[in-house]
């Protein structure tokens, strides 16, 4: 029997979900028993589209080439993977819809804004790039995509897992359960009587195996996916969302957003509106969209001022 053809690229990413591709471990020996990898940017220098069987991609849509590297992998792939939250939501990167692109722009390159850049003639690099587009899109705004695969980065085993239904031509049964479900902190369901933000824990003692909320932490596991086995709160450190809402595919009139933002309500109610929004530190929509802003209702409307 043939084997089946996978092939990868990355468009507006840190480049962190190919390196979960790579952290797959020795499950790649049961990859490339099935398929040949024809095309990769960290693993295969070839230049031009091939036809693919799978085609996996990471990263979001911010500039033109983005949108033209989604095009040609859509043409020569019979499957579509969105991998990543930036690919399937936007990612952090979607929190710059909070701006025009002429403000992101000003505040980069314009002398004096400039953050890191050493820039006294205020140039801008318009010359020879791609320009941006108006918005960071996720990628199924540009083209259809098949079967999406959220986090920041997915887990490796998730991704060895989802590959290999797709080779075995099996359906990818992801569970349907919030981070909390594989949490192992203890949940006592009491009142929540606090809440602070998470810098303030710093010299605090952290109680290793109470749930975070009940030690008057944010922590968003409640209302996401989750698909990682809670690996941040494991290991200490409150979750954040990085999975997105545990339905990814939010039809007509729902956001994504809104589970955290009924979420952020509850607590409100217990603790009051102010300690929320200190606890968020005054920045409500890093905490309720911070991984899916550009697919949300919200940040697609945000006018052009
Ligand atoms: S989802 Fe996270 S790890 Fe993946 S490219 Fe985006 S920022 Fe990087
Ligand atoms: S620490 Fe977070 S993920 Fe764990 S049980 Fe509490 S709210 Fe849920
Ligand atoms: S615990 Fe939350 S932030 Fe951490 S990997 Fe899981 S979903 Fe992402």
């Amino acid at each position: 029997m043939s084997k089946a053809r996978i092939a990868t690229e990355w468009l507006m990413v840190c480049s962190g979900c190919h390196i979960s591709l790579l952290d797959i471990h020795e499950a790649i020996l049961d990859v490339l028993a099935k398929a040949d990898i024809v095309r990769s940017p960290v693993l295969a220098d070839v230049k031009e589209f091939v036809p693919a069987d799978v085609g996996i991609i990471t990263g979001g849509i911010r500039n033109e080439h983005n949108i033209h590297v989604a095009k040609e992998m859509r043409k020569n792939c019979k499957i579509i993977v969105s991998l990543g939250s930036c690919a399937c939501f936007g990612g952090t990167p979607g929190l710059g819809n909070l701006y025009t692109r002429e403000e992101i722009f000003d505040k980069v390159y314009y002398p004096g804004n400039c953050m890191g850049v050493d820039n006294p003639l205020g140039r801008e690099p318009r010359d020879d790039v791609p320009p941006l587009t108006e918005k960071v899109l996720p990628l199924s705004s540009v083209i259809d995509v098949d079967v999406v695969v959220p986090g920041c980065p997915p887990v490796p085993e998730l991704i060895a897992t989802g590959v290999m239904a797709l080779l075995n031509g099996e359906p990818l049964n992801l569970p349907n359960q919030s981070v909390c479900e594989p949490c192992p902190r203890e949940k006592s369901h009491e009142k929540i009587t606090e809440l602070k933000r998470w810098y303030k824990s710093a010299g605090e003692e952290i109680d290793p195996d109470k749930c975070f909320l009940e030690q008057g932490y944010v922590c968003v596991g409640p209302v996401t996916w989750g698909l990682c086995d809670a690996r941040c709160t494991k290991v200490g450190v409150p979750c954040r969302g990085c999975h997105g809402p545990l339905n990814p595919d939010p039809v007509e009139g729902t956001d994504p957003g809104l589970d955290t933002t009924s979420f952020l309500g509850t607590l409100a109610s217990q603790v009051g509106v102010e300690q929320v929004m200190e606890a968020m530190g005054n920045d409500p929509v890093s905490i309720m969209y911070q991984h899916q802003f550009a697919y949300s209702k919200l940040g697609k409307l945000k006018e052009k001022k």
